[in-house]
């Protein structure tokens, strides 16, 4: 495995985020939707006027879609469901786009360079460079992006 290969694989998955941060109150976020099994909050680096990250309060194992198992059936279909009341609740009678990055090639690239900090705080155990830091996911803790408030496009880049 390449280097960048290897320092992903080593994230373990119960590492905390800076979601779990949010969680726990320990960081602020300015929430927008909040119930006993999901929370959502405005994206610090919004890519639409509307911009929401919507997170499970239980990570169990899920740093990404791609670790999902058929135990996670129930919350993910749960995501979605609050994904549309949100989009209700945010008047995006419009129309609006959901997104699910996973891994290097799935991920957004445009990382500011505090993102890039708190990311490196959040894997304490692997030596991360800037070009493996610019590769990936930068929360491993599972997400889906409310996107609105603008004509999306397709396909997404
Ligand atoms: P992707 O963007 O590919 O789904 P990331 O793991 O990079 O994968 O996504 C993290 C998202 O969370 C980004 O859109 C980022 O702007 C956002 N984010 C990171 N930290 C915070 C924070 N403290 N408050 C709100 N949003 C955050």
């Amino acid at each position: 495995a390449s280097e960048k290969e290897a320092a992903l694989a080593a994230v373990p998955s119960d590492a905390p985020t800076i979601f779990d941060k949010i969680i726990k109150k320990e960081i602020p976020a300015n929430i927008v939707f909040e119930d006993e099994k999901v929370l959502a909050f405005r994206d610090i680096a919004p890519q639409a006027p509307i911009h929401i990250v919507i997170i499970p309060k239980v990570k169990d194992g899920l740093t990404g879609i791609s670790k999902a198992e058929e135990k996670h059936c129930e919350i993910l279909g749960y995501l979605l469901y609050t994904a549309k009341l949100i989009a209700k609740q945010e008047g995006l009678e419009d129309g609006f786009r959901l997104v699910i990055n996973d891994g290097p090639k799935g991920c957004t690239t445009q990382l500011s360079g505090y993102l890039c900090v708190q990311r490196v705080t959040n894997l304490p155990s692997v030596d991360l460079d800037f070009k493996t830091i610019f590769a990936g996911q930068s929360v491993y803790y599972i997400h889906i992006h409310l996107l609105g408030g603008r004509q999306m496009n397709w396909p997404p880049g």
